[in-house]
């Protein structure tokens, strides 16, 4: 086979065969495919597109292209969810108790990502005590045991994806469908699980800001799913706001034990439920939504969720006190109230700058190595459709005192918000869930 060939067949617009794209990856991988023809071939993709057989068999390649995480050892079906990307998006801490205090299995490994906040196993290291650093064999033992763990994913997965995604950022090909598709799918696959429930981010603050990419991305890795023999079903969500009101880290910890104590915002609430009963229903567990609705919130109201978490919390050495004493969590050395500069109502927030504002403040990193203030966050105090004084509070800062971060995280936080003089609806949560042969929108409200 011949590079020259490959690349110029997807640049006419042909379908390449499993050997052809394999020949093309395991290359690239082994360093016998240098990056200009890879990058050509990657902008050849964004303008002529994958058949899904295709998406399907690049995903394959890039699994095969380094360890994958065998998790035979654990009994029972073990269920995993994905989101593409939110800002102050807590869902996971709230989803994994939770759904395994209703008959679930969720043995979830992530990694610490560089973003707006750290990743779930950052957050669960605000925790007195939280080891999320375990041995495999110790993070099958506590799932046999109490069927939930969350820890940092250590093995090299999907190698190939780390590289072409290092290529993507610097050429203009990072809104590709199967390029998404077959990075996320990659990873999760490699990553052991036997279903997988995808939150598809849509709107402002997402990736695919457009309904209709959103659906179509949500498809293609449905059916990468199944032509890897898993489960998979996705829900198409709205990213027009933050989710929830907290950003951050030990913050976010203390907004998923609120909400599993039955007082959480209600978008957060909401999606919790929605997603928990996908996961139910492709587990096995229920046979209906509506039934497995009726469960997370009776085990919501029942504190069953908060008790798991306390068992999560202890099986991995931390304190479970903190369940009951938040003030356990590191606080910060200074909360600032960021005050309205006039009298409206809440219009639009913008998720990304809210979440690029978090970041100046200094809850999430900027290089791999960074360490992060697990104390610094933002707590929103107004969301779309709320009406403001001027000089009342929109949210507050938790800050390390650094006037170096706090004016620039002023400045963009405050770009974030539109305030006008029109009561606004709060923006959709729901458009559709989307499984292997069938798009089921939510009716707008
Ligand atoms: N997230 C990923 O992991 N990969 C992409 O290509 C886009 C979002
Ligand atoms: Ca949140």
């Amino acid at each position: 086979m011949n590079v020259y060939e490959l690349i110029k067949k997807k640049r006419d617009g042909l379908e390449l065969s499993r050997e052809e794209i394999d020949f093309l990856i395991n290359g690239f991988v082994n360093g016998r495919i240098p990056d200009y023809q890879m990058t050509a071939f990657l902008m050849a993709v964004y303008f002529r597109n994958m058949s899904t057989r295709e998406s399907c068999d690049l995903t394959m390649a890039m699994v095969e292209s380094g360890e994958t995480v065998d998790l035979s050892e654990i009994n029972g079906f073990n269920i995993d969810k994905h989101s593409t990307g939110g800002v102050g998006d807590t869902t996971t801490l709230v989803l994994a108790p939770l759904v395994a205090a209703s008959g679930g299995i969720v043995a979830k490994m992530s990694g610490r990502e560089l973003g707006h906040t750290g990743g779930t196993v950052d957050k669960l290291e605000s925790i007195p005590g939280m080891q999320v650093e375990l041995a495999k064999d110790k993070f099958v033992e506590i799932v046999n045991d109490i069927h939930v763990s969350l820890i940092a994913q250590t093995t090299n997965l999907a190698p190939a994806d780390k590289q072409i995604y290092a290529l993507r950022n610097v050429t203009a090909t990072i809104d590709s469908i199967p390029l998404i598709a077959s990075s996320i799918m990659s990873k999760k696959l490699a990553a052991g699980a036997d279903g997988i429930v995808l939150d598809v981010k849509t709107g402002a603050g997402a990736f695919m800001q457009k309904y209709e990419d959103a659906v179509e991305l949500a498809k293609t890795m449905v059916y990468i799913g199944e032509c890897a023999g898993k489960k998979v079903v996705a829900l198409i969500t709205g990213m027009e706001q933050p989710l929830g009101n907290a950003i951050g880290n030990a913050i976010e910890i203390k907004e998923a034990i609120e909400t599993l104590n039955g007082k959480g915002p209600q978008d957060l609430v909401d999606l919790v439920l929605e997603l928990g009963s996908m996961m139910l229903v492709v587990a096995g567990i229920e046979s209906s939504s509506s039934a497995a609705h009726r469960t997370l919130e009776k085990n919501i109201a029942q504190k069953k969720g908060l008790e798991k978490l306390a068992e999560l919390i202890e099986a991995q050495g931390g304190n479970p006190e903190v369940i009951e004493n938040l003030d356990l969590l590191p606080q910060p050395k200074t909360k600032i109230e960021i005050n309205a500069e006039v009298a409206g109502f809440i219009e639009k927030i913008n998720a990304l700058e809210v979440g690029m504002a978090s970041r100046i403040l200094g809850a999430g990193r900027k290089t791999k190595t960074e360490p992060i203030d697990l104390s610094i966050g933002i707590l929103l105090k107004k969301k779309v459709g709320d009406r403001v004084d001027k000089g009342e509070p929109l949210a507050v800062f938790y800050s390390d005192g650094d006037k170096q971060k706090i004016d620039p995280a002023k400045a963009k936080f405050l770009s974030a918000y539109t305030i006008g003089d029109r009561q606004s609806d709060p923006p959709r949560l729901f458009y559709a869930r989307v499984s292997a042969n069938n798009v089921q929108e939510f009716n707008p409200s």
